[in-house]
């Protein structure tokens, strides 16, 4: 028994340490390291680099809190508004901070047009995070069940479904912006389709809303493009992004450009902890080394391969109902429940992750490369094959 608060039905499994895609147990075991703590460790387990980074900022300056300049903060501002097309940045420490002050931003800009009950529509299956506004937005009964009262003025929908977007619109005269994952994670590794991408911001244009991206977990060249909704050339007017920004340092942040852009002043949003210069300094050096070493063009050849040599040694096989994703991430649905799976991926030393019950889910490391790939997908195949067979 633990004295941690029950919160996490927890694999019985402690690491030591990590070099790259490979992580150690306490009993010495070593595991290939399929998930990368959840799409956070971008560039796998003690980058020399990004070690050396920490060190030196942590022999500097950990914390000088938001009420001064902190220039690795404007930094990564700078970074961050370059690549993804929009303007300012509010950094943060987690995907549901930074999914809190999207929302605060669309429920802003609703008051500033005069809309005093502003909505916003959500998708089914949808994950957001766990705070009450994000677990109010997100699709999955599971999460909410207890927590009510909920937050009001969201409205769901289904997702990928531009019909049933224009339908609310008919009736609903106070909704203000959209909120959508390009790739949903956690409810199942579901793309939404490029042409909905680009009619849902054309929609969004007709009618002033927002439209917010949840790159939390598919951001930061995960895709093989730095933000999954440049795969469809759309803009949105807010971005969010934690997991994979720090590499393991908690890290978020808020992006905002169009009609986004400007609407916050002083007193409206902060926090203490976010954008210290730590964890600016690992979200700094998580860019230089994916640029450097050409890492998104990498994340999007290994996706690719992983995604192939599943196809071909599970074809035909029943109980696999679909390989899907982009990049490095990348989802496996069978007929059944299959968290089991995990344990024996376990034991076999293959770290994988099973989302939405039927979903075998693989969130690599970014330098997973070709030699990691003739590892994992037959030892994975083998591990399905056996599991569906019993
Ligand atoms: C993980 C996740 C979140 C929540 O992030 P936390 O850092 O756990 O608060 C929000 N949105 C998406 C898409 C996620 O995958």
């Amino acid at each position: 028994m633990s004295t941690l608060m029950n919160t996490y039905a927890r694999l019985p499994v402690a690491f030591s340490h990590g070099q790259g895609c490979r992580i150690t147990d306490t009993a010495g075991k070593e595991y290939l390291d399929a998930l990368s703590g959840i799409a956070v460790n971008t560039l796998g387990h003690a980058h020399p680099r990004l070690v050396a980074a920490i060190a030196g900022q942590a022999g500097r300056l950990l914390h000088v809190s938001n009420l001064f300049r902190v220039v690795e903060q404007e930094q990564l501002a700078d970074r961050l508004t370059a690549l993804s097309g929009l303007s300012e940045v509010f950094v943060c420490n987690s995907g549901c901070e930074a999914n809190e002050a999207a929302i605060k931003l669309a429920r802003f800009y609703g008051h500033k047009k005069g809309i005093e009950s502003p909505a916003i529509i959500v998708m089914e299956k949808a994950f957001h995070g766990r705070t009450m506004a994000t677990l109010s937005a997100t699709g999955n009964r599971k999460t909410q069940a207890g927590f009510e009262p909920l937050v009001s003025g969201f409205v769901r929908v289904p997702y990928d479904d531009i019909a049933a977007i224009r339908a609310v619109a008919e009736h609903n005269h106070n909704v203000v912006a959209v909120m959508l994952e390009i790739i949903q994670g956690e409810g199942g590794i579901f793309l939404a389709g490029e042409s909905y991408q680009r009619e849902l911001r054309a929609l969004c244009d007709e009618k002033g809303w927002m439209l917010i991206c949840d790159e939390v977990q598919c951001g930061m060249a995960r895709t093989g493009q730095w933000f999954g909704y440049q795969h469809a050339g759309i803009l949105p007017d807010v971005v969010t992004l934690a997991k994979g920004l720090g590499s393991g340092v908690p890290i978020g942040a808020c992006l905002a450009g169009g009609k986004a852009a400007g609407l916050f002043g002083p007193g409206n949003h902060g926090s203490t902890f976010g954008g210290n210069p730590l964890a600016c300094t690992a979200a700094l050096t998580t860019l230089d080394v994916i640029e450097q070493d050409q890492l998104m063009a990498k994340a999007e050849r290994t996706g690719e391969l992983i995604r192939q040599g599943l196809n071909e040694q599970l074809a035909g096989v029943t109980g696999v109902v679909q390989i899907r994703g982009k990049g490095l991430m990348i989802g496996i649905e069978l007929d059944r429940s299959c968290g089991d799976l995990v344990k024996q991926g376990l034991e076999a030393g293959l770290i994988i992750n099973v989302t939405a019950d039927k979903v075998i889910r693989l969130l690599p490391a970014l330098m997973f490369g070709e030699a990691e790939v003739r590892e994992l997908v037959p030892k994975l195949a083998a591990l399905v094959k056996k599991f569906l067979a019993t």
